[in-house]
């Protein structure tokens, strides 16, 4: 699954800051002046902050994708 600090994998909440609520979505997303192409990082968007996280990647070009989180794989999953 995801590995995001601080959260467990059975129950991933909202990268947003301060947000507890449980995810929903998954942006994927890459920043080309630190990352390759290919690779991807993810947040974890609640219904509520799925707008808000993805306006600000989109605002810089680094967002790639917005999955539901039932959807999602991880590209390096096993
Ligand atoms: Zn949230």
């Amino acid at each position: 699954m995801l590995n995001v600090p601080g959260s467990e994998p059975s129950s991933p909440i909202c990268s947003a800051k301060g947000c507890r609520a449980d995810a929903v979505w998954v942006l994927a997303w890459n920043n080309p002046s630190l990352h390759t192409p290919e690779r991807r990082k993810t947040w974890l968007a609640c219904e509520e902050h799925r707008e808000h996280l993805s306006g600000f990647l989109g605002v810089r070009g680094f967002l790639k994708d917005v999955v539901p989180l039932s959807e999602w794989e991880a590209p390096d999953a096993p």
